[in-house]
């Protein structure tokens, strides 16, 4: 899975910090921050979710079929 974020279209909700934290983060101005491009298994169904949850869809994931 490699996963990216569009800091331009982000409009702040934080719901991907919430679904997602470990993959997630937000700057000072509540902006997304991404900490792992490249999640391990464990964390995939969690990243799917908050790209789906993301009001903006701002987040997109590439299924590369490495788990
Ligand atoms: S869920 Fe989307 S809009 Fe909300 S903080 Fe994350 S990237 Fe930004």
């Amino acid at each position: 899975m490699k996963v990216s974020a569009d800091r331009h279209t982000c409009t702040v909700s934080s719901l991907c910090v919430y679904k997602s934290p470990e993959v997630f983060d937000q700057d000072d101005d509540g902006h997304v921050i991404l900490l792992d491009s490249r999640p391990r298994t464990e964390l995939h169904e969690s990243v799917r979710d908050a790209a789906r949850s993301c009001p903006t869809r701002s987040i997109t994931v590439e299924e590369d079929g490495d788990g």
